[in-house]
């Protein structure tokens, strides 16, 4: 594969995707670089629902295919591989990748978010096996069988409203006590007679043999324990940026997010940032391809 472009993009979710469209379509010679699945976060949605231009809604995996086809119809190139560094060069970037070096005079980083880990044990070992951090994937695989889901955001609500649909009953154990989901969601787990709430309660370990037989819990304000005879648990307690190959190379605030301007430009000339990478992003498809056009706009000015 041909090692110098105009541009590389790491990252291809809706940011990336949508950055890669304008690159490509303002014929620079553009590169994409994609650890997992083309399609970014977006392909464990079920159903989108607030992507503009599907008033019936439209599946997140189809989504993400779409948007890289239309990327692909106008030159964007892909490769499958991890980006592990960039060096910075006085006119060039070099991206260094499982697959080899790759040269681009402009760098857009799209490289997401995953999933936060509670850190206990029990949680490495049974993962895939009882153990997940996407009730959209893994929903079915608990059937009339009771579950936890760990959080008390938009996410970990929709998650848990999301698992009713399958198990029998759907523990929610938040660490605080109040849920911090908008007001709306919690309204409809509220009215759902499968959820039930363990407010100020964390989970210290997670148990089982082959797979997750059980959680053990502690109560906040009086350091109780207990435990709850549980098949799955559905892990949502935020993101954590993908920036691990980006330290000391480009400044990021406490939390690991990249910082920009408006232009999603960073502090080195020729590397922009675009998506929920982003200090302050609102973590949303739209916004990310929003972003995504932004950066390459900008990147485009950069390289005339
Ligand atoms: C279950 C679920 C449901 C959601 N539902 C909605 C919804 O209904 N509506 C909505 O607007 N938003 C929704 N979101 C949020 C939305 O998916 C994200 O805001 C959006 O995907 C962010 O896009 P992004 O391109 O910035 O990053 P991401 O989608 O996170 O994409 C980043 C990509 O970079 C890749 N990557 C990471 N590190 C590297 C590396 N070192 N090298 C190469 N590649 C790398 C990742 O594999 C990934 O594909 C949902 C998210 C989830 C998890």
């Amino acid at each position: 594969m041909n090692k110098g472009y105009e541009v590389i993009i790491i990252g291809g979710g809706p940011a990336g995707l949508t950055a890669g469209l304008y690159t490509s379509r303002a014929r620079l010679n553009s590169l994409l670089i994609e650890k997992g699945l083309v399609g970014g976060q977006i392909v464990n949605a079920e159903r989108v629902d607030n992507y503009p231009g599907f008033p019936e809604g439209i599946s997140g995996f189809e989504l993400g295919q779409l948007m890289h086809q239309q990327a692909t119809k106008y030159g964007l190139k892909t490769i499958i591989a991890e980006a592990t560094g960039i060096e910075l060069g006085e006119e060039q970037k070099e991206i260094k990748t499982t697959e080899g070096n790759f040269i681009a005079k402009a760098v857009i980083i799209a490289s997401g978010s995953e999933r936060r880990k509670l850190g206990i044990p029990g949680e490495e070992k049974f993962t895939g096996k009882g153990v997940s951090y996407c009730a959209t994937c893994d929903a079915a695989f608990f059937r009339e069988v009771p579950v936890a889901v760990v959080g008390g955001g938009d996410a970990a609500i929709t998650e848990a409203l999301h698992l009713a649909k399958f198990a029998s009953k759907v523990i929610v154990i938040h660490r605080r006590d109040q849920l911090r989901a908008s007001r709306i969601i919690q309204e409809k787990a509220f009215a759902e007679p499968k959820i039930q709430f363990l407010l100020d309660s964390i989970v210290d370990e997670i148990e089982g043999e082959d797979v997750v037989k059980r959680i053990k819990l502690r109560q906040m304000k009086t350091g109780e324990k207990s435990a709850l005879n549980v098949a799955g648990i559905f892990i949502s307690i935020g993101l954590k940026p993908n920036t691990d190959y980006l330290k000391g190379i480009l400044p990021l605030d406490p939390a690991g997010h990249i910082i920009t301007n408006d232009k999603m430009e960073t502090e080195i000339p020729g590397i922009f940032a675009a998506g929920d990478i982003r200090q302050n992003s609102a973590r949303q498809a739209i916004t990310a391809a929003g972003d995504g056009a932004t950066a390459a706009i900008y990147a485009q000015k950069f390289l005339a």
